[in-house]
């Protein structure tokens, strides 16, 4: 091979290569190409006869450069990709390869270096994962949106319609019970005329949040039925356990002690209708919501802020 090609292949490479004296003291450069002097900015009379850390600026918490050191320490080749700084500041993303030179006793002499300046691939790159990563999240923000109720960020009716098919099916394979409790608030209409629709809506928000913080299993939840009406579905309760359940969602909403002057008690009440039922396989899951729906109505016509259970036996 004829040495002059050689020399004009390095001088001519678009890829910026260097050699390293590693048997001088901090391994400095002894020689850059052209191609590095355009990537980095800095002469080649101005770099030669230094350690090449100078490129990292001030930016030295990066783990490919323990890398770097590993492989020199070791004098193995290795690759990476790294921020580094031109003469101008302006940063650049190196991918930088460095292989050994062994004398004939094996010692390391020097070292080559690649130095491809990647920064427009790595930018692409970082964009990509910017835009997955946002566009996850819209998707994560509309599934959220179609099973969320946008008022007060519990579960809606599609959500509820749903689960009540899957959980009939589950409940009904295992032979369990399902309970489901029917709450509409009392008086709402008279509350938005008293107080404004804001304080409805607050008001709902509260009584939502505090019916969603009630559950003993995982797979129970409850649901904001329609306007002020809102359902909990739960799985495997006694008729008792119900009972004594559906009492107390009454009673959280009275310690809510939310003033309604034009309720008996002076304070926002709901009244509950429940069912619980152990399914058979023909029967529909609209049945436990039209047997709930019975007994609330029950619980209106016998005074409000009470429960009643829909029993057909
Ligand atoms: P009852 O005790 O018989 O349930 O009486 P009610 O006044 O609660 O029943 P009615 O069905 O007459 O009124 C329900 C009211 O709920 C009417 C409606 O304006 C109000 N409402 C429904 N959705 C919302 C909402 O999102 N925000 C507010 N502020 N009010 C709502
Ligand atoms: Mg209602
Ligand atoms: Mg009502």
């Amino acid at each position: 091979m004829n040495i002059e090609i050689l020399k004009q292949a390095v001088m001519d490479s678009r890829d910026g290569i260097t050699i390293s004296d590693n048997s001088l003291d901090d391994n400095p450069l002894i020689f850059v190409n052209p191609a590095f002097e355009r990537m980095t900015g800095y002469s080649a009379e101005e770099i030669t006869n230094i350690n090449c850390r100078y490129l990292q600026g001030n930016d030295r918490e990066q783990p490919e450069l323990d890398i770097v050191h590993n492989a020199i320490s070791q004098g193995e080749y290795c690759l990476v990709t790294l921020r580094n700084y031109r003469k101008d500041g302006a940063m650049f993303w190196n991918e930088l390869s460095i292989s050994p030179i062994h004398d004939e006793t094996g010692a390391v002499t020097n070292f080559i270096g690649i130095q491809k300046d990647v920064t427009s691939r790595v930018l692409i790159q970082q964009q990509l994962r910017d835009e997955h990563q946002s566009l996850e999240q819209m998707k994560m923000h509309f599934e959220q949106l179609s099973i969320k109720d946008g008022l007060t960020g519990i579960y809606n009716r599609r959500f509820f319609d749903t689960q009540l098919e899957i959980q009939c099916k589950i409940a009904c394979r295992n032979g369990d019970s399902l309970t489901l409790a029917m709450i509409d608030v009392d008086h709402f209409k008279s509350f938005n005329d008293l107080y404004g629709h804001p304080a409805g809506d607050k008001a709902l928000i509260r009584i939502a949040d505090s019916l969603s913080h009630t559950f003993q299993r995982g797979s129970d939840f409850a649901a904001r039925y329609g306007g002020e009406e809102f359902v909990i579905l739960s799985n495997g309760m006694t008729h008792d356990q119900a009972k004594l359940y559906v009492e107390s969602l009454c009673q959280r909403v009275r310690d809510l002690k939310i003033p309604h002057c034009a309720s008996t008690s002076g304070y926002l009440t709901i009244s509950i209708g429940f069912s619980v039922q152990t399914f058979g396989p023909l029967q529909p899951s609209s049945a436990l919501v039209a047997q709930a729906d019975k007994a609330l109505y029950r619980a209106k016509q016998r005074g409000r802020d009470q429960f009643f259970q829909f029993l057909d036996v």
